[in-house]
């Protein structure tokens, strides 16, 4: 019996679809006995393994959890549930079922390759072979190399070097049917992994904006190829309408795989004239993914530790109060605002205020970008340990190829030209709602009358700016000059 059971370990690949590890699982017509192992620590601190999840995250996985198993039922199989050490886990799991071989799919975090380590250490010793397998990513990051064989630091070449690589596999169907083992091992049931809030259950917002799992996951894809890359180039910077493809949680716990999004928008290029530059720009950002995890895979420190170290020395401000206000939504600046609120309320922001909060964050308060990263760790349910902190060193000036220090995104003129109508701001920031368009970005620039017939009481309805635009400006530009004179002389 021995050699006819294998354990599937699922990770961060919650899908049957283009799942090769699952695929060499069940070869051969081999048992496979599907298992997740919760891993992370509950207690929010690095354990040694994955990093412990955010709330947001938690709320995302339970409800792909519920969903993978339902479709491995519909097959005849089960996803068996543990948490703790997945070294421990698994090697329990082999010995109740006989398994001879656990397939995963490669994970490209610190904490990800330490557990894969422990695994395949402990599993050896007791004669049980691991078998790796790529998936998360189109390409692995050591195969894109500069012609020197070092990684990549700046994203155009990184690009080029993909486009030009090998031709992208096409995505593998799903199993048709999995084989069980004779004796199923004993499985946690969903709630027993307590990841779904419950005192208090802060996830309303989360369940009206989302439908976690791999079905929703396909419907998401096409009905944005359908409706929406076409207007990509330009959609994609307006946070009042559906114009990005919403696909960040589903990628990052893989229940859709970058190469079914990929040949998805390549087939809409092939098939309909006039959607080329939107599918372009779209594949594009899926290379910044690629990009982020290729910067974490060879920098593990990456969500920690400033890329260019003489950021070490940044004269950064840490302001409990001001990180504060800005988490809630309350720093007086309508956009800045807006995004922070959507993002607690749905656990997800627009790419393009997430750039301006975050160079608000950074830029004008001068807290540490490690601050925000932190937070969007927690509250975001597409977190994502590699495309988080890349961004978050982009924005910070610190990164591989980051924005240049100076440039400071003002969040008055964000809102103006890509919130022009104010749709956004006045669904998240309803104290500010009555203001006239003009006004709307700006409400301490507005007139006495205007607030007044907009019934807002600055200062009591909703807050005064917690810092002014442009002695932040200043200020933030000197203290990086500084930061370059330093370096110079050092
Ligand atoms: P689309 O525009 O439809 O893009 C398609 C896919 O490409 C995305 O789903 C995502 O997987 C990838 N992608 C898009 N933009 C980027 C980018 N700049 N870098 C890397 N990959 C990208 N993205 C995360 O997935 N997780 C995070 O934790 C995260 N944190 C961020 C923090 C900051 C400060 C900033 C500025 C950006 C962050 N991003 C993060 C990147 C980006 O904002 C989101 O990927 C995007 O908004 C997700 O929406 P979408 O799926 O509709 O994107």
């Amino acid at each position: 019996m021995a050699d006819n059971v294998a354990i599937h370990w699922f990770r961060r690949d919650l899908r049957l679809t283009d799942n090769t590890a699952l695929l060499a699982a069940a070869d051969g017509g081999r048992a496979v006995v599907a298992v997740y192992v919760l891993e992370h620590g509950a207690e929010g601190a690095r354990t040694g393994g994955p990093r412990a999840l955010g709330g947001a995250a938690r709320w995302w996985l339970h409800r792909s959890l519920g969903l993978l198993a339902g479709e491995l039922e519909a097959l005849g199989s089960r996803l068996v549930l543990r948490r703790g050490n997945a070294a421990d886990q698994l090697a329990e799991v082999a010995k109740a079922t006989g398994a001879r071989c656990v397939t995963l799919t490669r994970g490209h975090s610190a904490g990800e390759r330490e557990s894969e380590r422990a695994v395949q250490a402990r599993l050896a010793a007791e004669g049980i072979e691991v078998r790796r397998f790529g998936g998360a990513l189109l390409r692995e990051p050591e195969t894109v190399a500069t012609r020197q064989g070092d990684p990549y630091k700046v994203f155009t070449p990184f690009y080029r070097a993909h486009l030009a690589g090998e031709p992208l596999r096409q995505p593998r169907a799903a199993p048709s049917r999995l084989a069980g083992p004779e004796r199923w091992p004993a499985s946690l049931c969903l709630d027993e992994l307590d990841l779904e809030p419950r005192r208090p259950d802060w996830a309303g917002g989360l369940r009206a904006a989302w439908s976690p799992g791999a079905r929703a996951a396909r419907r998401q894809l096409d009905e944005f190829l359908r409706a929406a890359v076409a207007s990509y180039p330009e959609g994609r910077d307006r946070p009042d309408i559906a114009g990005t493809s919403r696909l960040s949680p589903h990628l990052h716990w893989g229940e859709l795989s970058p190469f079914e999004v990929w040949h998805a928008a390549m087939a809409v290029q092939a098939s309909a004239k006039g959607r080329d530059a939107g599918v372009e720009a779209f594949l594009r950002e899926l290379i910044w993914r690629e990009f982020s995890h290729h910067l974490l895979f060879h920098w593990p420190d990456l969500a920690t530790s400033p890329f260019r170290p003489e950021f070490e020395r940044f004269a950064w401000r840490e302001d409990a109060e001001l990180l504060a206000a800005w988490q809630r939504g309350g720093t007086g600046y309508p956009l800045v605002d807006a995004g922070m609120r959507e993002l607690w309320r749905t656990g997800w922001m627009h790419n393009r205020v997430r750039m301006v909060v975050a160079s608000f964050l950074v830029k004008h308060l001068l807290v540490p970008w490690q601050k925000g990263e932190e937070w969007f760790w927690d509250t975001l349910v597409d977190a994502d340990e590699a495309n988080n902190a890349a961004s978050w060193q982009w924005v910070a000036g610190s990164g591989a190829d980051a924005a240049p220090y100076f440039r400071i995104f003002n969040p008055v003129s964000q809102g103006r030209k890509f919130d022009a109508a104010g749709n956004y701001v006045r669904r998240y920031v309803p104290e500010v709602g009555r203001l006239p368009d003009e006004h709307l970005h700006a409400p301490w620039l507005a007139p006495r009358e205007v607030l007044e017939h907009a019934g807002l009481r600055l200062g009591f309805d909703y807050p005064l700016p917690v810092v002014d635009h442009a002695m932040a400006r200043e200020r933030a530009l000197s203290a990086y000059a500084e930061l370059k004179a330093a370096s110079r002389s050092a």
